[in-house]
């Protein structure tokens, strides 16, 4: 009966053991913060039920770390301790009735300082006669690394005290990275192929115990003070907390500016949730605050026990990464058919609420994180954010898993998946067809540049789709003004006019269709190219793969992707009824059997960037096709000019590259002028 305990307990101090050495002397943790704090947890609980079990070097009996290999040992004169850990508010208010309870001071509030969590490395400095002499880590709590060399670097800190200083006394702080400086500095470590960091605190730690401190340097570190540990001399220590922040702040040290006096555990919830509100909008990490009780005699009074003193407790923020492992990959489609992967994860607590699925994006951030169905992952919420996967535990992968595959049918309507090459994103092609795409695809096809249909804006469109009275675009025509004027907000009038906007929207023209039928791939310019160069629709559906691959400017995707879209019988079925309801449109001879008219700027090909001054890019566009140009959307060696207007984007860095003519908005002029 008692085996099974001892072996959980030798197996949680082995993993605590394994976990420490990374996130204490690598300063790179395998886990997460939440995952540490449920293992040591798990084992005071048993401790407590079986204090027989309890021995001395148990890590939840002595202050964990360690010094590593290269520093020279320092040894605390006072000992530096770590803190008890809150994670309720229940926790905080047994906290303040132990507190007063022990002081005897039962039916009385106790002041307590409230200050923020940092989430940095514990450091002590020594001051003799007001000159720093020596600095350390905490490390095991008795002694420290010396990294004297190391705090020097630092600007913030001091080297002579202001003002009167006792003989010999040693600050107590932490030095962390502000967020700013740790994205900068993981961002340049990526580009350079180094080693990021997992969070501030690790990136700190790992700057500040760098064996050459020139390193340490070159660091964007920062420190806040906020205790004394050795205090020697005739100058008697401030009467409390607060009042030795205020000491450390004359003295030149900077303190934090957030540290409140607080009444009762009351103030001090009410502390916790005030700063958890604002906590986005530090410059810097915090992992929660730390209350401590303020009177410096009653904090003797109450003593530590072996790890943490009983006058203070860190009452932790609930964490925003966890552990837990991936059920299955599934794919979601949204609106515009873009199929994201999705993972289903076994439920686990994240900043307060029960997290089931994650995103991942894309396929290409699912093959570059290498997730897959069974792996352990590291997940974070972050705010409002989706929750995502950090990471993968790859040393806790099953045994034969698989690399998840993007379906070749979409989940929802079994159209076929497409890449579009240049896109991350996966989409399906069933358009129209797909319910998941419904709302989406019937906007854009009555939008301006498509259909062009008045007055059936999104509102409208959601509550048709949501009476069943559309699902694809010929319902449009099927709509009477009777039915229009019982919906919310719709009058007779507007009903009337709505229908006589949809009347009208029947004479159209052949790229106007095209463009609004959402064929993945097929944006306006295209859709042009294809209605040139097949001239009617019936040549363009009848096209093979080859055929459609002769348009300029169209690959072997959107190829692919149009042939496809013709292919199915649900599209041909949804245009022979458009064209039953009478839409039409003006239909010509192929491009090949077209009389080649000798346009001024036949045979040229424009590409537009910036904002030009004098016309909008839509005006320039048209008045260069009606001069015979071909205007295109990306820059190529068959472009014959880039005209660039202000704040030009990156065809114009392209154009440059390849050695294409740019023209300003005068050269567009003369461009346009030409006979
Ligand atoms: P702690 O971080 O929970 O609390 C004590 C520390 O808080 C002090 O040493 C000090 O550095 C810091 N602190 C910040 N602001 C302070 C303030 N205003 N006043 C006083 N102290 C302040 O305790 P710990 O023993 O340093 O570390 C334990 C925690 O570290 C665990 O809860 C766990 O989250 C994390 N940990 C994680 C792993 C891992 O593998 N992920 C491994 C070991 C430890």
């Amino acid at each position: 009966m008692n085996q099974p305990t001892r072996r959980r307990v030798a197996e949680l101090r082995e993993l605590i053991e394994q976990y420490d050495y990374r996130y204490y002397v690598l300063d790179d943790p395998s886990v997460p913060d939440a995952e540490y704090d449920r293992l040591m947890q798990e084992l005071r609980d048993i401790e407590a039920q079986r204090p027989e079990l309890v021995t001395a070097d148990s890590p939840t009996q002595r202050v964990s770390g360690q010094i590593a290999a290269g520093f020279a040992e320092v040894r605390h004169g006072v000992p530096m301790l770590s803190l008890d850990n809150a994670f309720s508010e229940d926790d905080i208010v047994a906290f303040d009735r132990r507190v007063r309870e022990r002081l005897g001071r039962a039916d009385q509030q106790i002041q307590y300082c409230a200050e923020p969590k940092l989430d940095g490395l514990a450091v002590s400095l020594t001051y003799r006669a007001g000159r720093f002499i020596v600095a350390a880590t905490r490390g095991d709590g008795s002694s420290g690394e010396d990294i004297t060399a190391n705090i020097r670097t630092l600007r913030a800190v001091p080297l002579v005290l202001r003002g009167p200083a006792p003989d010999e006394v040693e600050v107590r702080g932490e030095v962390f990275m502000p967020l700013a400086g740790f994205t900068r500095m993981n961002a340049a470590a990526l580009a350079a192929g180094d080693k990021v960091f997992a969070n501030p605190r690790n990136a700190a730690a790992g700057s500040l115990r760098q064996l050459d401190a020139r390193v340490t340097a070159m660091r964007p570190l920062q420190v806040f003070f906020y205790a004394v540990g050795q205090w020697q001399g005739s100058m008697p220590p401030p009467p409390g907390q607060i009042e030795l922040l205020q000491q450390l702040a004359h003295w030149g040290l900077r303190t934090n500016p957030e540290v409140r006096p607080v009444l009762g555990a009351a103030g001090c919830l009410d502390y916790f949730h005030a700063l958890g509100a604002r906590r986005a909008t530090l410059a810097y990490q915090i992992d929660g605050v730390v209350y401590k009780v303020n009177s410096r005699a009653d904090q003797q009074a109450l003593g530590f026990v072996a790890r943490a003193p009983r006058w203070a407790i860190a009452h932790k923020f609930p964490a925003d990464e966890a552990l837990t492992v991936v059920r299955a990959i599934e794919f979601q489609v949204g609106r515009t058919g873009v199929l994201t992967p999705v993972a289903r994860l076994e439920p686990v607590q994240l900043a307060g609420v029960t997290v089931s699925n994650a995103t991942l994006h894309n396929m290409d951030e699912v093959e570059r994180k290498d997730v897959r169905v069974g792996d352990t992952v590291v997940v974070r919420r972050a705010g409002d954010v989706i929750p995502e996967i950090v990471r993968v535990l790859s040393e806790r992968r099953p045994k034969g898993t698989r690399r998840p595959k993007l379906p070749d049918k979409c989940p929802i309507c079994h159209s076929r998946v497409v890449r579009v090459e240049g896109e991350a994103a996966a989409r399906c092609s069933g358009g129209f067809t797909c319910p998941a795409q419904r709302k989406e695809a019937l906007r854009h096809f009555a939008s301006r540049r498509a259909l062009d249909i008045e007055g059936l804006g999104d509102k409208l469109i959601d509550q048709l789709v949501e009476q069943e009275l559309l699902s694809t675009p010929s319902d449009i025509f099927a709509l009477d003004a009777a039915k229009l004027a019982e919906l919310d907000r719709m009058g007779e009038k507007s009903a009337a006019n709505l229908v006589a906007a949809i009347e009208r929207s029947k004479d159209t023209t052949l790229p106007r269709l095209l463009h609004g039928l959402g064929i993945a791939g097929v944006g306006e310019s295209t859709a042009k190219s294809l209605a040139d160069h097949f001239g009617s629709l019936d040549a363009l559906a009848g096209a093979s793969v080859e055929q459609i691959l002769e348009v300029p400017d169209v690959g072997p995707i959107i190829a692919a992707s149009v042939q496809g879209f013709f292919a199915d019988a649900r599209h041909r079925a949804e245009l022979k009824r458009l064209r039953s309801f009478g839409l039409h449109w003006p239909e010509g001879p192929p491009a090949a059997r077209q009389k080649k008219q000798a346009l001024p700027l036949s045979g040229v090909t424009v590409v537009l960037t910036g904002t030009l001054a004098g016309l909008s890019r839509d005006e320039a566009a048209e008045r260069l096709e009606a001069l015979g140009a071909k205007v295109s959307s990306s820059v190529s060696k068959k472009t014959s000019y880039v005209i660039a207007g202000a704040e030009p984007g990156s065809k114009l860095k392209r154009a440059e590259q390849l050695g294409i003519e740019v023209l300003d908005e005068r050269g567009l002029e003369q461009l346009l002028a030409r006979k």
